[in-house]
């Protein structure tokens, strides 16, 4: 498997540190409005490299973090915490914005086919474990006390510009216009690790710990919830490019400084999903949420294969054309599919199987090329070979692929099932001449865009769609 790496900014060969066993860690929400479908589109991608390694046969432990406490407006503790500023908005409460906000976005994942991570942990819950780092970085001189908070101590990391690539001139030109000076800072990039005393807004949730009541800054947050669910040794850690500095950044310094050795081997970075106008952004206010497009009649799934047709590390561009050029295209596909289901015949080809899988394979293993994983998928249609052969690909690899190829089935055979059971009371309604019954029943599937007809062969449906 060949993966990029930001650490390194090459293409590596993918070696885990336990071969029975991935860990991956992706950077969560923050819980202050819905995600927005660029945030989307880092999410389906790191499905997609966790799914992808299931195939290669992994087994991934996966973590990703909730962030309901610490995420200011600006990445380098500056402006209001986002969390704050839309519970006032709402008149609601810091907690009640984080479940509200939680759950669309749970929902959001399950409406794109987006595994669950089998650990999924909020920052509020994980306390006791940032003040156990903390207490340890300041022992060690890692951080510093000033002006009521806690601080990590950036020059005392001797890798602090590696994973950015830009040495300490280029950063400061490039956050410039993010800077709100902290004047309790030693130096420009340290970042606050616990505040007792913020310049902004107070907070509403706040924490007793030895370093006076307060709240924990943004990075800690990731660090934390990923050492203690994941170890000391972390395989893959997952971001949106807008990560990388200062949050990944800084999440390295206080890992490594902590563990006192290196901690994430592979850093893996999505690029951005853009509009005509550039960046989609929470905060710019004009993003899209995938409720929007669902709303517009578009299927979200389509959204994901919209997705899935370019690079995770090439910046894609949304455009409502480009949704509906989607739209032709899956629905095509399905419909080629759905040809080769009506048609099951013949015994399963081994060597063809293979031939598709390692393509599959070797097109995941090329940095997670999605757009050629498709294409394999298409060779497979086109293939001269039996349809129970092609179903049997499309199935396995639907399964990282995740685009619903066959679910039309899985669920016409519930339907199925349900509307026969149906039409079965209404015909022993109808024997015992129990005539308003029966109507009710037909009447109740009609409700349900189910259209019953009685032939001379027997009682039939149509699904009107
Ligand atoms: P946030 O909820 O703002 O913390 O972002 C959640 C995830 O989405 C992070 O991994 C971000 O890097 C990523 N992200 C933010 N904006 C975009 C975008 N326009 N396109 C793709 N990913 C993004
Ligand atoms: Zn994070």
């Amino acid at each position: 498997m060949k993966l990029y790496n930001t650490l390194t900014k090459q293409i590596e060969t993918f070696i885990p540190q336990n071969e029975n066993e991935v860990t991956m860690y992706t950077c969560g929400p923050t819980v202050y409005y819905y995600a927005h479908i660029g945030n989307l589109r880092t999410y389906i991608s790191e499905d997609i490299l966790e799914k992808g390694l299931n195939y290669l046969g992994y087994k991934v432990k996966r973590c990703m973090n909730i962030t309901d406490v610490g995420h200011l407006a600006g990445d380098s503790d500056t402006g209001e915490d986002k969390m704050m500023t839309t519970a006032k908005k709402e008149k609601k409460s810091v907690l009640e914005i984080a479940k509200h906000y939680t759950n669309a976005f749970l929902e959001d994942m399950e409406k794109l086919n987006i595994r669950k991570p089998q650990i999924i942990s909020k920052a509020t819950d994980n306390i006791d474990m940032y003040i156990k780092m903390i207490t340890k970085l300041l022992e060690d001189g890692y951080a510093y006390k000033s002006g009521g908070n806690i601080y990590f101590d950036t020059t005392k990391t001797p890798n602090y510009y590696q994973l950015s690539g830009r040495n300490y001139e280029d950063l400061m030109l490039a956050v410039r216009s993010d800077v709100d000076v902290d004047t309790n800072k030693k130096n420009p990039f340290d970042f606050g690790l616990w505040f007792t005393n913020s310049k902004f807004n107070d907070q509403e949730l706040k924490w007793d710990s030895p370093f006076g009541i307060g709240y924990p800054g943004w990075h800690i947050e990731c660090s934390a919830i990923a050492i203690s669910n994941l170890g000391e040794n972390l395989d893959i850690h997952c971001g949106g490019i807008d990560n990388i500095f200062p949050h990944h950044t800084n999440e390295i310094a206080q890992s490594e400084s902590y563990l006192g050795h290196k901690w994430c081997n592979y850093w893996v970075h999505m690029e951005f999903l853009n509009d005509k106008s550039g960046k989609m952004s929470k905060s710019k206010g004009d993003s899209k949420d995938l409720r929007s497009l669902i709303e517009k009649g578009y299927n979200p799934i389509v959204y994901r294969y919209f997705c899935l047709q370019s690079h995770y590390r090439k910046t894609l561009t949304f455009s409502t054309e480009g949704l509906d050029i989607a739209t032709k295209s899956y629905n095509k596909l399905i419909n080629k599919i759905k040809n080769i289901k009506n048609n099951p015949e013949g015994d399963l080809d081994q060597k063809i199987i293979e031939k598709h899988q390692n393509n599959f394979k070797k097109a995941f293993e090329n940095d997670i090329n999605t757009s050629l994983m498709i294409t394999s998928l298409y060779d497979v249609i086109k293939e001269d070979t039996n349809n129970n052969t092609k179903l049997y690909l499309i199935k396995d690899f639907d399964q990282v692929l995740s685009l619903n190829l066959l679910k039309d089935d899985e669920i016409s055979q519930e339907l199925k099932k349900y509307i026969e059971e149906k039409i079965n009371e209404r015909n022993i309604a109808k024997q015992n001449k129990d005539y308003a019954k029966a109507d009710q029943i037909r009447d109740e599937l009609l409700k349900q865009n189910i259209i019953i007809k009685d032939t001379r062969e027997g009682t039939t449906f149509e699904i009107q769609k």
